[in-house]
């Protein structure tokens, strides 16, 4: 058996919080030898939620659940973190801007990246999830100077998962038999699901698919799934959300597959043309225990393009925020 974890999770009485913490609390995340202390992080208003839930966590008798504990104060909640999972953000209400969007999430964010500076684990890994996830995560690592930028990622995962889904419903191939998706850039409208790069049943992607499909069909279904599921749903894809962190975070411990790799949000060390310090999504593989950009990817010009794209939205939020103080 290995030591125990200490898994801090953010608006924990969320929609997400509610599909993800039963699935750490069971083994998913960590695997079934490794003790999962959790710590709930709500905002006062959302305590009592909260304990419901740990309530009910209690009821699973899970044997790799060892403790769970609420709080309402960042600095309590992560002292001893070793998992952070920051799903908990401010949602945007009616005739709110993009500026008090970002405004009122770096109050969240960079407090929350103060309290992880002050009492993480040294081996930390931060998921943040609460949208725009690229930003947050860089607000948060930009409050924790004394912890590793390489410990502050974002969520691309679920997309990820959504053109995987996508690639094999169009080809008739299982999930399993496409390699190399990667998502890049920003979590948002302008991500790029490159299929460039993919294979399916072991052959190159752009042979099995037809290029009007993959840029009118494929990329605008990937890019707007979300919507369509609370369309069809009348609530936010949570679940599937949920999962995708699980992934991330198992990817992150237990490392990629040989011949494959996945997507993540990082921060940038200048690969592909991405600004140094932005958080962006790339192909990635995890190797004991660290994500490595995957590199010498040929970029045609429609795919550079579209990363360019994306990279400038990023670039926007990132002056945004910075004009604000948030940085
Ligand atoms: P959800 O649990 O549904 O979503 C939480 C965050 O995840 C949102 O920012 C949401 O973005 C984002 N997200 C990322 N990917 C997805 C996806 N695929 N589908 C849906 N959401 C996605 O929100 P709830 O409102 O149910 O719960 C939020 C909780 O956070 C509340 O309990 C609130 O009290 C708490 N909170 C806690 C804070 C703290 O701990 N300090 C601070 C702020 C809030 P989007 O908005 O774009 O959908």
């Amino acid at each position: 058996e290995n030591a125990p974890v200490t898994v801090t999770v953010t608006g924990a009485a969320g929609q997400i919080g509610y599909a993800l913490l039963f699935r750490i609390a069971s083994g998913d995340m960590l695997g079934p030898d490794t003790p999962v202390r959790l710590r709930l992080l709500e905002i006062p208003q959302a305590v009592k939620a909260a304990e419901g839930t740990a309530m009910e966590l209690a009821d699973c008798a899970f044997p790799t659940l060892e403790s769970v504990d609420i709080f309402d104060d960042a600095r309590k909640a992560f002292d001893g973190v070793g998992v952070a999972l920051l799903v908990g953000a401010r949602p945007r209400g009616p005739g709110m801007e993009r500026g008090d969007l970002l405004e009122a999430n770096g109050g969240i964010f960079g407090p929350q990246g103060e309290a992880i500076n002050a009492g993480a684990a040294s081996d930390v890994r931060v998921l943040v999830v609460g949208n725009p996830a690229n930003t947050n995560a860089l607000i948060a690592a930009s409050h924790a100077p004394d912890v590793p930028a390489d410990r502050f990622t974002a969520m691309t995962r679920l997309d990820h998962n959504r053109a995987l889904s996508q690639l094999a419903t169009k080809t008739g191939m299982p999930v399993s038999a496409i390699r190399r998706m990667t998502i890049w850039g920003n979590h948002s409208a302008t991500q790029y699901p490159d299929v460039f790069q993919a294979t399916i049943g072991g052959r190159p992607a752009p042979e099995v698919l037809d290029q009007h499909w993959v840029e009118h069909t494929f990329i605008p279904t990937v890019a707007r799934r979300g919507a369509a599921i609370i369309e069809a749903r009348g609530a936010s894809s949570a679940a599937s959300a949920a999962n995708a962190a699980i992934d991330h975070v198992r990817t992150w411990v237990h490392g990629t597959p040989e011949g494959d790799w996945t997507s993540a949000a990082i921060v940038s060390d200048g690969s592909y043309g991405v600004p140094e310090g932005l958080v962006s999504s790339y192909p990635v593989v995890s190797r004991e225990g660290r994500w490595e950009i995957v590199q010498g990817l040929e970029l045609n010009e429609f795919s550079r393009a579209r990363i360019d794209a994306s990279i400038a939205e990023l670039v926007d939020e990132r002056d945004a925020v910075r004009d604000l103080g948030l940085l």
